[in-house]
């Protein structure tokens, strides 16, 4: 099942990204495989997927040690900073920060490692009340500031767009966040790598690779549907 899905998700990713005019290999497929056990990740990994995305610290690390070592893990989920810890220097990407004091603890705990850990900074695009993330207005400030940490490298912008059954709903926030994501661009010039745009999961991430979205994060469209009470 996981490799037809599979199947499936990168016909979708193909055919947004021809009528975007866009090449394939502009767009990283992130499989986020939160809840799911080892055996479902393996088939994922069997069938070619060397990028997975989770939303905890402590399954993440645990999956981690499990799992095959030529595999690049993203955070994509809340991170608190008593947690950063654990996975500074062991993932590729945190997609999810959203406040300077998170920011510091990165840096620090960078530091402490001797690497650079790249970061995205999460908008709350759609200033969703039940969201983390910045509010858009607040993105580019906090860019510059944390751009200035030495330990950090802030490769671009991450959101999770509203829970729509249409995604042309969407839209509009992903044009939203390609803006900001622009501006950044205009402003840094010369200074700094900023070349990722992490929107788009399941229900949208068509709509998200036609509006410019370099990694997308798809969950349930290659793993099904999550339990959360069995997980
Ligand atoms: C769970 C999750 C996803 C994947 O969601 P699906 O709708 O299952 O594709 C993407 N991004 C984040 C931040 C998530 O927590």
């Amino acid at each position: 099942m996981i490799r037809e899905n599979l199947e499936a998700v990168e016909n979708n990713i193909k055919e947004a990204c021809l009528r975007a005019g866009r090449e394939r290999d502009e767009v990283t497929l992130i499989a986020v495989s939160k809840t799911k056990p080892i055996s479902d990740l393996m088939e994922a990994y069997d069938a070619g997927i060397r990028v997975f995305g989770e939303n905890k610290v402590q399954e993440l690390a645990e999956k981690i040690e499990k799992m095959p070592d030529d595999i690049h893990w993203h955070m994509i989920g809340h991170l608190q900073r008593n947690k950063v810890k654990y996975i500074v220097g062991k993932v590729d990407l945190i997609h999810s920060v959203d406040n300077t004091g998170l920011a510091e603890e990165i840096n620090k705990r960078a530091e402490k490692l001797g690497v650079v850990q790249d970061i995205l900074i999460e908008v709350n695009i759609a200033d969703e009340d039940t969201k983390f993330g910045l509010p858009s207005d607040q993105v580019l400030d906090f860019y510059v500031n944390t751009s200035k940490l030495p330990y950090v490298n802030v490769r671009g912008l991450m959101c999770i767009a509203p829970n729509v059954d249409d995604s042309e709903k969407n839209r509009p926030y992903f044009v939203k966040l390609r803006k900001i994501y622009v501006d950044i661009m205009n402003l840094m010039r010369h200074n700094g790598l900023v070349d990722v745009m992490s929107m788009g999961m399941t229900g949208d991430y068509q709509v998200a690779i036609e509006e410019g979205a370099t990694m997308i994060r798809v969950g349930t469209g290659i793993f099904g549907a999550r339990d959360y009470n069995t997980a």
